[in-house]
């Protein structure tokens, strides 16, 4: 039988001694952070309270992009950065971001000159790191890129390039990446309080969920990337600290294929409530969102609402054919964006999507904000900040061009692709010729691997993050449950009665993705 990796782990993260820097959350945030220490010589410790990306780091539209929707707000500045870190990541992830067209539909005279002008500023933008020049379609290559267009109206359209991805095996990797060198990462491990000294913050307690023992451990920088949830440590070091955020809620839905058949995105530039919506071919499914609405609350298990979905498939409906409707949905899924608060109560459309840092008067370094896409450029921030106000030697970055963990421009098939260099590793796992579902393109071997290298605890961590399957089919997930929680319970030594609950604990769950 395997040996549990936990252990070791854990034994890592509470040895003797004083951490560098200390990251608190595993999402695109903290895991940047993380990377960005790690890779610079700092001893790079990170605690996160679930499982990594299980906020909402898992929960995205899937694009690397310079955010066309920011260009026309004016906010070039923030789209050249963008721009720029797609390019790097492009390179430096290459197994697990593709370049991806998107037609934008154009259905008056108006919309082509006008989206093609914004667009080709946003080539311009991108420099030497552009994924591919804009240009205009007529009608008849429209519908070839985007078939399932609604072609009553159709004039013609733009096709402009943008980067896709998988959102919670990025964060994997880069979970990887982190231990490539030499920093130790924990899930199920949340901070539950701040260890202050003078006025200073020095450190911090956690508890392991597993056996529910707490632990302290000391830090030279300690930097909180908990997204929502920031206002909640913050509150830690001083119960009076003002929120910063004002979260809102973005949802998605994921169809079958033959809703987008040909190989390019969709964007509807601007709909009834002045967002953007995207219909984005991924792992062999379409990914349709998103919405934005304010929330008040934080949860780790938001819920879509109705009148989300409604609008979705009602915005889907005017410009595909044919229309996606309630029985097509295999999952919908819902995410909280950390938005900044501004200092007037604004619509959380106009709210910064810029990243923030603060630094507390007992020098907690709080960073929120961003987007996935830029969480490198988060990362090198949040520590050329940390060197400066812990003292540590103050170094060079050298992510802009860091080979993530499994580095490879290998053509692989999907699902294998994301593990890049490792695919052939996974492959040579038990249960590499055994699909875990008909409808689902995972084989048991990937579970495995997710144990015994990518710290997965539970069968929610496999089947919604280390694959997907959660996200492509929720219903073929919850059937899958009982097999994958038989693997997991093999890997790690536990008992049938444990494998039943684990299935059951993640039937519940999959039930608030099905409609
Ligand atoms: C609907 C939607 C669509 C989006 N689409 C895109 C897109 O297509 N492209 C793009 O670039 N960006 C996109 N974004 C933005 C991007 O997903 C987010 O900016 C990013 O994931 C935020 O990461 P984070 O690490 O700050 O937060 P999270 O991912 O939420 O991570 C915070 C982590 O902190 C942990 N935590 C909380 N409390 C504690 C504690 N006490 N102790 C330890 N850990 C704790 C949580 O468990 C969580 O894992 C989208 C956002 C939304 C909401």
């Amino acid at each position: 039988m395997p040996q549990d990796p936990r252990s070791a782990i854990l034994a890592a993260a509470t040895a003797p001694g004083i951490w560098d820097v200390l990251v608190i959350g595993g999402g695109a945030s903290g895991l940047g952070t993380a990377v960005e220490a790690a890779t610079r010589g700092h001893r790079t410790l990170l605690l996160e309270a679930q499982d990594y990306a299980k906020g909402t780091s898992s929960r995205s539209t899937k694009l690397v992009h310079g955010g066309v929707r920011y260009l026309a707000q004016g906010n070039v500045g923030l789209v050249r950065e963008a721009l720029h870190e797609r390019g790097l990541l492009r390179k430096n992830a290459p197994h697990l971001v593709r370049d991806l067209g998107f037609v934008v539909p154009a259905y008056n005279w108006w919309a082509g000159p006008f989206y093609g002008i914004g667009l080709k500023l946003y080539d311009i933008l991108a420099g030497k790191l552009n994924l591919g020049s804009s240009k205009y379609l007529g009608k008849e290559a429209a519908l070839e890129r985007a078939p399932t267009l609604q072609p009553e109206g159709l004039m013609g359209g733009i096709l402009y390039y943008d980067g896709q991805f998988d959102d919670a095996r990025l964060a994997v990797t880069l979970l990887r990446t982190l231990e490539d060198h030499g920093g130790v990462a924990l899930n199920y491990a949340p901070v539950t309080g701040l260890l202050k000294e003078d006025g200073k913050v020095v450190g911090v307690r956690f508890r392991d969920l597993e056996t529910g023992r707490e632990y302290e451990v000391r830090a030279r920088a300690i930097v909180n990337a908990t997204g929502v949830w920031v206002d909640d440590i913050r509150r830690m070091e001083n119960a009076d600290a003002k929120p910063m955020l004002s979260p809102s809620q973005g949802t998605h839905i994921v169809v079958d294929r033959r809703f987008l058949p040909g190989d390019s995105a969709i964007m509807i530039p601007r709909t009834d409530d002045g967002r953007v919506l995207f219909a984005v071919p991924w792992h062999d499914h379409v990914v349709i969102g998103t919405t934005d609405t304010p929330v008040s609350g934080t949860s780790f298990e938001p819920r879509p609402l109705e009148e989300e979905i409604d609008f979705i498939l009602n915005t889907a409906g005017r410009y595909m054919n044919p229309a996606p409707t309630r029985a097509d949905v295999l999952s919908t899924y819902a995410g909280l964006r950390p938005l900044v608060k501004p200092a007037d109560n604004a619509d959380t459309k106009e709210i910064s999507r810029d990243h923030v840092i603060r630094v507390s008067e007992g020098g907690l370094i709080t960073l929120t904000g961003g987007k996935w896409t830029t969480y490198r450029r988060m990362g090198e921030d949040t520590v050329n900040r940390a060197e400066r106000v812990a003292g540590l030697p103050e170094r060079l970055t050298v992510t802009p061009g860091l080979h993530l963990h499994g580095w490879s421009e290998e053509p692989r098939p999907d699902p294998l692709r994301v593990y890049g260099s490792d695919a052939e590793r996974v492959e040579a796992l038990p249960g590499a010729d055994r699909q875990l579902h008909p409808e689902l393109p995972y084989t048991e071997a990937e579970l495995r691997w997710g144990v015994r290298h990518e710290s997965a605890r539970t069968v929610e961590d496999l089947l919604a993050r280390r694959t997907r399957a959660l996200l492509l089919n929720a219903r073929a997930s919850s059937e899958a449950a009982p097999r994958a929680a038989a693997i997991l319970a093999e890997e790690l030594g536990q008992d049938a009665a444990w494998a039943e609950a684990q299935a059951r604990a993640y039937q519940n769950l999959a039930q608030g993705y099905q409609l």
